[in-house]
Protein backbone atom coordinates (compact mmCIF):
# COMPACT_ATOMS: atom_id res chain seq x y z
CA UNK A 1 0.00 0.00 0.00
CA UNK A 2 1.39 3.28 -0.94
CA UNK A 3 -0.22 5.98 1.41
CA UNK A 4 0.92 3.90 4.54
CA UNK A 5 2.54 7.47 5.38
CA UNK A 6 -1.03 8.73 5.22
CA UNK A 7 -2.30 6.22 7.53
CA UNK A 8 0.86 6.88 10.31
CA UNK A 9 -0.29 10.82 9.94
CA UNK A 10 -4.14 9.48 10.56
CA UNK A 11 -3.10 7.24 13.71
CA UNK A 12 -1.27 10.10 15.01
CA UNK A 13 -4.12 12.51 14.71
CA UNK A 14 -5.89 9.45 16.69
CA UNK A 15 -3.63 9.63 19.34
CA UNK A 16 -3.29 13.60 19.80
CA UNK A 17 -7.55 13.07 19.55
CA UNK A 18 -7.20 10.86 22.59
CA UNK A 19 -4.37 12.52 24.83
CA UNK A 20 -1.87 10.38 23.50
CA UNK A 21 1.39 11.61 23.40
CA UNK A 22 3.49 9.63 20.01
CA UNK A 23 7.64 9.96 21.14
CA UNK A 24 9.73 9.13 18.25
CA UNK A 25 13.23 9.33 17.64
CA UNK A 26 14.79 9.17 13.90
CA UNK A 27 17.80 7.46 15.45
CA UNK A 28 16.18 4.39 17.09
CA UNK A 29 17.44 1.46 15.10
CA UNK A 30 14.84 -1.25 13.36
CA UNK A 31 14.74 -3.45 15.94
CA UNK A 32 14.16 -1.06 18.75
CA UNK A 33 10.47 -2.59 19.49
CA UNK A 34 7.33 0.27 19.73
CA UNK A 35 6.46 -0.04 23.43
CA UNK A 36 3.58 2.49 25.23
CA UNK A 37 2.54 3.28 28.79
CA UNK A 38 -0.94 3.39 29.79
CA UNK A 39 -0.51 5.90 32.95
CA UNK A 40 1.47 8.33 31.17
CA UNK A 41 -0.86 7.61 27.93
CA UNK A 42 2.43 7.70 26.20
CA UNK A 43 3.29 5.88 23.12
CA UNK A 44 6.99 5.27 21.60
CA UNK A 45 6.59 4.61 18.01
CA UNK A 46 9.52 3.00 16.16
CA UNK A 47 9.82 5.57 12.54
CA UNK A 48 13.02 3.09 11.67
CA UNK A 49 10.56 -0.25 12.36
CA UNK A 50 11.90 -3.27 9.93
CA UNK A 51 9.68 -4.43 8.10
CA UNK A 52 8.59 -0.98 7.04
CA UNK A 53 4.97 -2.59 6.06
CA UNK A 54 4.48 -3.56 9.80
CA UNK A 55 5.06 0.22 11.11
CA UNK A 56 1.18 1.14 11.02
CA UNK A 57 0.23 -1.79 12.44
CA UNK A 58 2.86 -1.03 15.36
CA UNK A 59 1.36 2.18 15.76
CA UNK A 60 -2.45 1.27 15.84
CA UNK A 61 -1.26 -1.71 17.86
CA UNK A 62 0.07 0.69 20.26
CA UNK A 63 -2.70 3.09 20.63
CA UNK A 64 -4.60 0.29 21.38
CA UNK A 65 -3.16 -0.43 24.59
CA UNK A 66 -3.93 3.04 25.80
CA UNK A 67 -7.38 2.91 24.54
CA UNK A 68 -8.28 -0.30 26.17
CA UNK A 69 -7.10 1.18 29.65
CA UNK A 70 -7.30 -2.11 31.24
CA UNK A 71 -3.86 -3.92 31.16
CA UNK A 72 -0.59 -3.94 33.12
CA UNK A 73 1.04 -0.45 33.75
CA UNK A 74 3.70 -1.77 31.11
CA UNK A 75 1.68 -3.53 28.68
CA UNK A 76 3.94 -3.64 26.02
CA UNK A 77 7.19 -3.69 27.29
CA UNK A 78 8.57 -6.05 24.70
CA UNK A 79 5.90 -6.66 21.81
CA UNK A 80 5.72 -6.36 18.54
CA UNK A 81 2.89 -7.39 15.83
CA UNK A 82 4.35 -10.82 15.69
CA UNK A 83 3.47 -11.61 19.35
CA UNK A 84 0.41 -12.84 20.13
CA UNK A 85 -0.91 -12.45 23.64
CA UNK A 86 -1.86 -9.03 22.61
CA UNK A 87 -5.17 -9.57 21.99
CA UNK A 88 -6.13 -5.84 23.41
CA UNK A 89 -3.88 -4.28 21.19
CA UNK A 90 -4.02 -6.09 18.28
CA UNK A 91 -8.22 -5.92 18.30
CA UNK A 92 -8.10 -1.81 18.85
CA UNK A 93 -5.46 -1.95 16.05
CA UNK A 94 -7.63 -3.38 13.74
CA UNK A 95 -10.45 -1.63 14.63
CA UNK A 96 -8.47 1.68 13.81
CA UNK A 97 -7.40 0.16 10.62
CA UNK A 98 -10.94 -0.23 10.01
CA UNK A 99 -11.99 2.82 10.87
CA UNK A 100 -9.49 4.28 8.39
CA UNK A 101 -10.68 2.43 5.39
CA UNK A 102 -14.25 3.61 6.19
CA UNK A 103 -13.35 7.36 6.40
CA UNK A 104 -11.37 6.96 3.12
CA UNK A 105 -13.83 5.03 1.30
CA UNK A 106 -11.76 2.28 0.39
CA UNK A 107 -13.07 -1.19 0.50
CA UNK A 108 -12.76 -4.72 -0.28
CA UNK A 109 -14.37 -7.45 -1.74
CA UNK A 110 -12.75 -10.25 1.33
CA UNK A 111 -11.62 -9.99 4.34
CA UNK A 112 -8.12 -11.90 2.99
CA UNK A 113 -7.70 -8.45 0.44
CA UNK A 114 -7.85 -6.75 3.46
CA UNK A 115 -5.18 -9.07 5.27
CA UNK A 116 -2.96 -8.56 1.93
CA UNK A 117 -3.51 -4.64 1.33
CA UNK A 118 -2.26 -3.72 5.01
CA UNK A 119 0.46 -6.85 5.17
CA UNK A 120 -1.31 -7.40 8.40
CA UNK A 121 0.82 -10.92 10.47
CA UNK A 122 -1.09 -14.20 10.59
CA UNK A 123 -1.06 -13.45 14.28
CA UNK A 124 -3.40 -10.32 13.82
CA UNK A 125 -5.68 -12.51 11.64
CA UNK A 126 -7.86 -13.67 14.87
CA UNK A 127 -8.27 -10.10 15.70
CA UNK A 128 -9.49 -9.19 11.73
CA UNK A 129 -12.07 -11.38 12.69
CA UNK A 130 -12.92 -10.14 16.13
CA UNK A 131 -13.14 -6.83 14.82
CA UNK A 132 -15.52 -7.64 11.89
CA UNK A 133 -17.59 -9.80 14.28
CA UNK A 134 -21.72 -8.55 14.74
CA UNK A 135 -21.69 -11.19 17.86
CA UNK A 136 -18.74 -9.04 19.94
CA UNK A 137 -22.08 -6.99 21.82
CA UNK A 138 -19.59 -6.47 24.78
CA UNK A 139 -16.47 -5.44 23.31
CA UNK A 140 -18.56 -3.49 20.64
CA UNK A 141 -20.42 -1.50 23.52
CA UNK A 142 -16.50 -0.85 25.05
CA UNK A 143 -15.19 0.77 21.98
CA UNK A 144 -18.75 1.76 20.32
CA UNK A 145 -17.47 4.36 18.56
CA UNK A 146 -14.71 2.07 16.89
CA UNK A 147 -17.49 -0.96 16.34
CA UNK A 148 -19.70 1.56 14.61
CA UNK A 149 -17.35 2.32 12.12
CA UNK A 150 -15.69 -1.40 11.75
CA UNK A 151 -18.11 -2.92 9.62
CA UNK A 152 -18.65 -1.49 5.94
CA UNK A 153 -15.04 -1.88 4.65
CA UNK A 154 -16.46 -4.96 2.60
CA UNK A 155 -18.11 -4.39 -0.43
ZN1 LIG B 1 1.57 -4.78 22.72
Amino acid sequence: MNDMEDLIEWLRGVATEHNITVFTESQWPSNWVPQSQIEMRCVWYNPNWFPACERPLTLAHEIGHILSGDGPSNSCNYCSVNEKAESNGDLIAIMLLLKYCRTHDITFETKQQLIEAFKIPTSMVKSVDRATDYTLYSMRKKYSELAATSTGVFI
